[in-house]
């Protein structure tokens, strides 16, 4: 969805035509230009020519009781996949991919172990959540939040991850408030700095995983090139231009991370570089992705408690959509064949 286009091909009209068209994609939500009964037969047959609202992207997808996957191929072949939560009390989430890939190769994730294909453009990140829009009308809901925290890692992508962002949050967009808009990174510093002069100021999650080098260099590779001290630095001097809250996440993965020890660590490190009422550590049940396993639900309590106890706050992430192969690590393009139902929105 390139917005500079679309304002180039109404460049000759008077300028209310743009908030005209922009209120019918990102509120109205029309899916082909003859529904925009507002404008002129002949604008309308333009748009149609030259700002086509349909996309030539094929999307697949699956569907369990609370999650939909979208498996979206773009004209150039390239797959991504994007996920609709669906929150029991009635909130919708969009956890959206911002590279096809991922180079980052962090061990315990499928995406990282396909390899990266490419970043995406902003309106390729805009078509994942215009389409989950779109089905969500249906049903009169509406889109709460936005994650990035499917494929790829953002702060690689960072001009096109913040022009989305802008056009996600603008009024004369979604419209989702920057509160409701997530990004999360494995730690790449430069982005972290670049996010804290922003002035949308959107949530920032931090994929830790470990609390200490040795361990999180095995399990995270990009640990080598961020290791955990200039991450913390970073997200320190976010904080104190910010003053918003970060979340560390932390995959729970049996005999990897999980020990008391750990927790410990993990405690010791967030209380040393950051105000307790700044930072908060959501603990994420490991997804299998074949090499190793869940820790089991006595393990997270025990870890969780330790953390409790020294005032580090803690929360633990809903598992939503493991069945089919949606939830966090588990995107890979890989589940969807071609007899699964094809939609063209
Ligand atoms: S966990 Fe995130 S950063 Fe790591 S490989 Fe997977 S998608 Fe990339």
């Amino acid at each position: 969805m390139d917005l500079n286009k679309l304002k180039m091909v109404l460049k000759d009209e008077p300028a209310y035509r743009l908030r005209q068209a922009e209120e019918l994609i990102f509120k109205q939500l029309i899916e082909d230009w003859s529904e925009a009964q507002s404008l002129p037969v002949a604008l309308r047959q333009k748009l149609k020519n030259d700002f086509p609202l349909s996309t030539e992207s094929a999307v697949k997808f699956l569907e369990s009781k609370d999650t939909v996957k979208a498996v979206i191929s773009f004209s150039d072949g390239v797959k991504v996949e994007t996920v609709l939560m669906r929150h029991k009390d009635g909130r919708n989430t969009i956890c959206v991919s911002s590279q096809a890939g991922c180079p980052m190769g962090c061990v315990f994730c499928a995406t990282g172990k396909g390899g990266f294909k490419r970043n995406l453009s902003a309106s390729e990140i805009v078509w994942q959540i215009l389409f989950f829009a779109r089905r969500l009308k249906i049903t009169g809901e509406r889109i709460d939040n936005v994650v990035f925290m499917g494929m790829g890692e953002p702060f690689l992508n960072y001009d096109a991850v913040m022009e989305a962002v802008r056009l996600i949050n603008s009024k004369d967009g979604f419209n989702i408030g920057a509160r409701h808009i997530s990004i999360s990174t494995v730690g790449v510093v430069e982005g972290i700095e670049k996010l804290a002069d922003e002035p949308i100021q959107v949530n920032l999650a931090i994929s830790l995983h470990a609390p200490n080098d040795a361990l999180r260099s095995r399990i995270v590779p990009a640990n080598k090139k961020y290791p955990i001290n200039n991450i913390l630095w970073a997200v320190y001097g976010y904080v104190k231009k910010t003053n918003r809250r970060v979340m560390f996440e932390y995959i729970m993965i049996d005999g990897v991370n999980d020990s008391d020890d750990n927790a410990r660590e993990l405690a010791a490190l967030i209380k040393k570089r950051l105000s307790l009422k700044l930072a908060f550590v959501n603990l994420i049940t490991y997804n299998p992705t074949g090499d190793f396993k869940p820790s089991n639900r006595d393990r997270v309590k025990k870890f969780r408690e330790i953390i409790d106890q020294e005032n580090v706050e803690t929360t633990e992430r809903y598992r939503f959509g493991r069945e089919i192969k949606a939830a966090c690590g588990q995107l890979a393009n890989r589940d969807v064949n071609d007899k699964t139902k094809i939609q063209r929105p």
